[in-house]
């Protein structure tokens, strides 16, 4: 029997770690992704400049076959620096001994040595095609696609459609039309900000490496994950609104003057902090909850 064609919309991290182990069990895979091709065009919505990858996401690495060239780029953090207020650091380390760790790793390498493999597995990726919606019909599924370069609209016949379009996904939009799906989601109050703290001499590290660094402060916090180039990817996380949110953040002055009672030994790192928070992407957060007849749905 011919196995169906299956169609993933987005290009993300999930989606071509997926279409690599369907294409290991004989499946046609195509993917459609809104942004352009990020191993050409540089991306720039960043959703965290690096992430931290634990043993459940190396085992997935791993059978994808792309784990051993990003094992060389990664830095092992034990655990995490608890940086307080007051200058106390407390480390909290993540597992029983130092060899339970999570990994640093570049979410733009993580996510090129993604596509590499799903293409050399058979993948085919057209990129800025952004999914407007699909349509159940009596012979399968139409997905609507706009092509962001041309800014024409088609329409293709899928088999199986897999809808891993993120957290505003347009594939679950339209699933929320359908009888007897149910669908609840509800925005968080809080957004983050990417930040970076820059390498030191020679591309030394300014800070522990070995740790993921974190300033707790109540109902907001900072963290800090290494780069192996001397960088750390920073998220700061707020409220949207009120004295200590976003919106009080709205100009350069506020934000250098929000960081040193709140972050000074971060502050002291951050010598282009202001320029940083105005140029650098952020979002907002999602909790969503599914329910489509008896199945139980995805989970975010
Ligand atoms: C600030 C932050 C920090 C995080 N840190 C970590 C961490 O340290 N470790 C960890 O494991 N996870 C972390 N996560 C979670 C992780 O980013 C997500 O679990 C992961 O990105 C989900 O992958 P995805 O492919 O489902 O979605 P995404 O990575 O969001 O990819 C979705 C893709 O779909 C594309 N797309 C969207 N809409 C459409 C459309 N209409 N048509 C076509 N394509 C579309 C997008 O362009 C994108 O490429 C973090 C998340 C955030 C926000």
């Amino acid at each position: 029997m011919k196995a169906s064609i299956i169609t993933i919309v987005g290009a993300g991290l999930v989606e071509p770690l997926l279409a690599i182990s369907l294409r290991q069990r004989g499946f046609p895979v195509v993917l459609y992704e809104r942004r352009g091709d990020m191993r050409r065009v540089p991306v720039s919505d960043g959703r965290s400049i690096n992430l931290a990858v634990s043993a459940h996401g190396i085992y997935a690495l791993q059978q994808a076959g792309v784990w051993s060239e990003l094992r060389d780029i990664v830095i092992p953090m034990g655990g995490r620096l608890m940086r307080l207020l007051t200058g106390e650091l407390i480390f909290q380390p993540y597992g029983e001994d130092e060899t339970e760790v999570i990994n640093s790793v570049s979410r733009a390498a993580l996510n090129i040595a993604l596509l590499d493999a799903a293409e050399a597995a058979g993948v085919v990726i057209h990129f800025q095609r952004r999914c407007l919606g699909c349509a159940r019909t009596d012979d399968g599924i139409v997905v609507r696609l706009h092509d962001e370069e041309s800014g024409r609209e088609t329409s293709i016949a899928a088999e199986v459609v897999i809808g891993a379009d993120g957290s505003s996904s347009a594939v679950r939009e339209e699933m929320s039309r359908w009888p007897g799906f149910r669908l609840s989601q509800e925005r968080l109050n809080y957004g983050y900000k990417e930040l970076t703290i820059p390498a030191g001499q020679g591309g030394s590290h300014a800070m522990e490496t070995r740790a993921v660094h974190i300033w707790p402060r109540g109902p907001y916090m900072l963290i800090a994950l290494p780069n192996v180039d001397g960088t750390y990817g920073c998220i700061l996380f707020l409220p949207f609104e009120g004295e200590r949110g976003f919106a009080a953040l709205a100009s350069k002055s506020r934000v250098v003057d929000f960081f040193p009672p709140n972050f000074p030994d971060a502050f002291a790192l951050m010598p282009n902090l202001a320029a940083n928070y105005f140029a650098n992407g952020g979002g907002s957060a999602l909790a969503t909850g599914y329910e489509a007849g008896h199945d139980p749905g995805p989970n975010e």
